[in-house]
């Protein structure tokens, strides 16, 4: 892998226009890393003109801006794409528009594109891999940057706690912290804190999910119930993974109307049961225990919810043999 890191590095060298692109509905891992590796490339070489783009997320702008692709020719430029497995869901960038491509992921394999590709679903979160990229090249490591890939890592890993944090994802952050002080436990507060409205709105979740018997939770919130509550259709990803240790509860989703979007958001998590592929069926996908889709009407939904309880039930008929 550190040859790769290499070429990587050579890339960025090389172009002067270099475009940062990453999935669509911004999170703090892909706001993260985007962030910080605009700002990682013009330390390093402040003339190049550097663009981390995508739709911003109201949730998270304390991270950082970001910027608008407007009249830039971008057939000679580098775009590096991050956090994003599959063509589709790369927001405001078309590959075919550039000379050169990177991709640097951590989720399994949807599409290959890119000259060159870090694919590492066993690493924490597509921040970690910028680390990587940094330690590599030993590219100088500012306070601002470690505190985006932070909170890029933490909010992947549920404070080191879901699979895939491991001795490497430890390794990389102490030595992060270590080389640059970051005052961590100040980053918590921005990241966590959450109108009261949206808390209302976890209670109302926790008090109207239906539970099968298998241990499926599911929950279909309509547009409605959102405006009576005063939060929006994000909120429910900013719930879903509260809902890790409850006893009852292998498999969860919520199921939300995007009146916006004329769709129905499905966020996906499980403690067990590989989800990715029955979310892949419905057009979305993911990682194993921490899944999406994006339906199109409630029937499907209703589906969907069919297709989760099975697989819940075979994992625990297999955990039972
Ligand atoms: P979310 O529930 O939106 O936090 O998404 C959980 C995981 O599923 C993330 O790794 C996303 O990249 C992935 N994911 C969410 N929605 C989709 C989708 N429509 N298509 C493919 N992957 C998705």
């Amino acid at each position: 892998m550190a040859n790769v890191y290499r070429k990587i590095y050579k890339e960025i060298k090389k172009h002067d226009t270099i475009v940062i692109a990453r999935h669509i509905g911004a999170d703090p891992d892909a706001l993260g890393s985007e962030l910080a590796l605009k700002e990682l490339i013009l330390n390093k070489f402040p003339k190049k003109q550097v663009y981390a783009i995508g739709n911003p997320s109201n949730r998270f702008k304390f991270m950082g801006t970001l910027d608008k692709l407007e009249d830039v020719d971008t057939s000679s430029a580098l775009l590096i794409v991050l956090d994003t497995p599959d063509l589709k869901r790369i927001d405001g960038a078309k590959i075919n528009d550039y000379k050169t491509v990177i991709k640097i992921d951590h989720h399994p394999i949807v599409d290959n594109f890119g000259s060159i590709e870090v694919v590492d679903d066993n690493a924490s979160s597509t921040s970690q891999l910028i680390l990587e990229l940094i330690f590599k090249n030993r590219l100088k490591l500012t306070k601002n940057i470690a505190e985006k890939l932070y909170i890029g890592i933490v909010s992947d890993t549920g404070r080191f706690m879901h699979d895939y944090t491991s001795a490497r994802t430890f390794e990389l952050v102490t030595k992060m912290l270590k080389k640059t002080n970051l005052d961590f436990t100040k980053v918590y507060e921005p990241l966590y804190k959450r109108p009261l409205a949206e808390f209302r709105f976890q209670g109302y979740i926790y008090e109207n999910m239906d539970v099968t018997e298998n241990g499926l939770a599911y929950i279909k919130i309509s547009d409605d119930l959102l405006k009576e509550y005063e939060v929006d259709s994000a909120s429910s990803g900013n719930i879903i993974s509260e809902l890790n240790c409850i006893d009852e509860i292998l498999v969860w989703i919520f199921l939300t109307e995007d009146k916006k979007s004329n769709l129905i958001r499905a966020n996906i998590r499980s403690r067990g049961p590989a989800i990715n592929e029955v979310a892949a069926i419905y057009g979305g996908g993911g990682h194993k225990l921490a899944s999406g889709a994006r339906l199109t009407s409630w029937s499907q939904a209703e589906n969907l919810i069919e297709d989760l309880d099975k697989i819940t039930e075979k994992y625990l008929n297999e955990q039972n043999q």
